[in-house]
């Protein structure tokens, strides 16, 4: 290991790594299986999965079915409970207003988000809901993990779909 590096900082973007891996893999499933916008999301809660979701906006007719909320009602049914304080969110595209909103209600401490969304992204892109100062709740966020697989698999789907 290389030595001058603080090794808790390497292990949390190891960690970050591996779970967005997750989040990556079902965001292929969305797209493989559904036929959906490959986007997936994990929520993570003391060293374990609590929540899975991809994009189902399709599949389900619900306007409301993105990756970021299909994780955090997969973690509502689990864990018997509506807020996840403590939690963090990965999920493989930078969330939307309507994400945003839903990860502040669900009091998650953290999102790791991978690409960017110059179109809809929340957390600073377009719009700062994420990010913004005023709510009662404050979530960190991180941006730019294994982006460049989230953003890949994104643009070979729209390229395929034209
Ligand atoms: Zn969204």
């Amino acid at each position: 290991m290389a030595s001058g590096r603080d090794p808790g900082m390497n292990a949390g973007a190891d960690a970050d790594a591996a779970w967005m891996r997750r989040a990556l893999e079902l965001a292929r499933h969305a797209e493989e299986h559904d036929g959906e916008v490959p986007v997936g999301a994990v929520l993570v809660l003391d060293g374990a999965i609590v929540g899975e979701g991809w994009n189902r906006n399709i599949t389900l007719d619900d306007p409301t079915a993105h990756a970021e909320v299909q994780a955090l009602r997969d973690a509502g049914r689990r864990l018997g409970n509506y807020r996840f304080p403590g939690s963090t969110l990965y999920v493989t595209l930078e969330p939307c207003v309507m994400c945003a909103g839903a990860i502040i209600h669900a009091r998650v401490a953290r999102v790791v988000y991978g690409a960017t969304d110059p179109k809809t992204g929340a957390a600073g892109s377009v719009f700062d809901t994420l990010v913004s100062d005023r709510h009662n709740h404050r979530t960190a966020v991180v941006g730019g993990v294994l982006a460049e697989e989230a953003a890949g698999l994104l643009t070979r789907f729209f390229r395929s779909r034209r």
